[in-house]
């Protein structure tokens, strides 16, 4: 039995070494693009700035640590066509620029995600980089090396944009970030995004919203970029604007794809297609809180799909015994002294998906405020009105990562705000204030769904 893997980072390596130990004889190749596998790409912006000093740190497991399990890597090697009524494969050495066929019993596609950049005039020009692999991040660090630039222009304010200006801001440029929303890191709600604005400006990152880059200008190199009135003086570019889900394989070879146009599959991760599964960036779920579709691309979920996915494609035909039950989209990111969290629906998501909610903000300590070196964070829930359930969370400030945490088991648990008010949570000056701010918050909530139920009655 041949197990053949697209795909070599996140899910594709976590795929094929659950496949090894559920299947100790199977044959396991994985086939990689890039020249290098299983890498974390979520640490590149912090090797750009020398936070992560050295490059290795970032392959978790080279070709050579597979082949000891048995698992056969190829890099550099592209899949271009699958077949499925054959179950053969096309496959292009990218050393050597030509092709040739291979064949698969089992396939798991964990063909990831890629930046996209609209077309903007100027985006050939020396200087403007995506950041997606390990070798942009070579590409960008020889850029620096050789040219110095003093200036940088971030295009886009998601979490990735917003993580590479600090870096760059560390290597002591001058920073602007470029966004065409009105807002920074637009998942969240404004009263957050407001917040992460307000630092990027006090830590000296020029922030620039409502605008949408028309052009970058250089003769050869970029020197500048332009939109509305303003022209920025700008020696590098990173442009941060989005990524998409990579399924023209799959899609050619009639793998469905779902309604946000990421490959659909069942709770098995398995695809409309006999013998294929697909995992990690390149598939869509289901969000938790509002039972909708959803592509939430990060690299935690791309692992855990690819767990099930690869136990799924080991195991004897037809039992499939592993399910992947959703996501709540919970991620967090660092914006020079602030964590920003966020699991389940914003307030926006939430009213967008036909909810009618409450919420409740808090600002609290992060400690006991007599603590020595206590700091500030901010917490906001939002409940189901029906129900009082909770379906989403923010928190920004220290200590927003355990926060954001405690508020995804909530969710996951489908516990309601009267819950959370009695959570018995660990107390120590050191590490809170004496209620955390989810009790606080889930107080606050409490006290709403109080007021609005005696409304009610005052008006029968
Ligand atoms: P990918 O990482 O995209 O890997 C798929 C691989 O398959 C790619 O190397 C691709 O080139 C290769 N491939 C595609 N098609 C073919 C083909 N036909 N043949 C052969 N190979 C092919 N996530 C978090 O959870 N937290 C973070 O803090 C975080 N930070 C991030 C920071 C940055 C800068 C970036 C870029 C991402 C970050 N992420 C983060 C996202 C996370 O890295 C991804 O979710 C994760 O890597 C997805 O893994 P994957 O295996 O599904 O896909």
């Amino acid at each position: 039995m041949r197990l053949v893997v697209v795909g070599g980072v996140a899910a594709g390596t976590k795929a094929a070494s659950r496949a090894r130990r559920v299947a100790p004889e199977m044959e396991i190749s994985i086939y990689q693009d890039e020249p290098d596998i299983s890498i974390s790409e979520c640490g590149l912006p912090y090797f750009l700035s020398g936070i992560v000093e050295k490059r290795s740190r970032l392959v978790a497991r080279t070709p050579e640590d597979f082949a000891e399990k048995k698992i056969e890597v190829l890099v550099r090697h592209r899949v271009e066509k699958i077949d499925p009524e054959t179950k053969k494969l096309t496959v292009r050495n990218l050393t050597d620029d030509m092709t040739f066929e291979d064949h698969y019993d089992r396939l798991i596609i964990a063909t990831g995600a890629s930046a996209i950049c609209p077309p903007i005039p100027g985006d050939d020009l020396d200087g403007v980089f995506n950041l997606r692999f390990l070798s942009d991040a070579d590409n960008i660090m020889s850029y620096i090396r050789e040219h110095s630039p003093k200036g940088a222009v971030v295009v886009g304010g998601g979490y990735i944009g917003l993580e590479v200006a600090e870096n760059l801001h560390h290597l002591g440029m001058e920073v602007a970030v470029v966004e065409a929303a009105n807002e920074v890191a637009g998942v969240y709600g404004s009263e957050v995004s407001r917040r992460i604005e307000h630092h990027l400006k006090e830590k000296g990152v020029s922030v620039y919203v409502s605008a949408e880059v028309e052009e970058f200008t250089g003769d050869g190199r970029v020197s500048g970029v332009k939109f509305g009135e303003e022209e920025l003086s700008a020696g590098l570019v990173i442009a941060a604007i989005g990524i998409g889900a990579n399924t023209d394989l799959a899609k050619e070879a009639g793998v469905k794809l779902g309604e946000t146009g990421a490959i659909s599959v069942d709770r098995h991760m398995q695809t409309n297609i006999p013998d294929v599964w697909a995992a990690g960036d390149c598939v869509e779920t289901i969000n938790l809180a509002s039972g909708e579709a959803a592509w939430v691309p990060l690299g935690d979920t791309a692992n855990q799909m690819g767990r099930v996915a690869g136990t799924n494609a080991a195991s004897p035909d037809g039992e499939n015994p592993l399910e992947f039950p959703g996501v709540l989209g919970t991620g967090i990111f660092r914006v020079f002294d602030l964590g920003i969290g966020k699991t389940g629906l914003s307030e926006e998501e939430a009213e967008a998906a036909g909810f009618s909610v409450k919420c409740a903000s808090v600002e609290s300590p992060n400690r006991a405020g007599y603590f020595p070196g206590a700091g500030e964070v901010f917490l906001k829930l939002i409940a189901d009105v029906d129900t009082g359930r909770i379906i989403g969370a923010e928190a920004l400030g220290a200590g927003a990562d355990k926060l954001t945490d405690v508020c995804a088991t909530a969710i996951w648990g489908r516990l309601s705000y009267p819950d959370l008010v009695n959570l018995d949570l660990a107390y120590a000056p050191p590490y809170g204030p004496t209620l955390s701010p989810v009790i606080q918050a889930a107080m606050v909530l409490s006290g709403k769904f109080e007021r609005s139920t005696e409304g009610v009655r005052s008006t029968e």
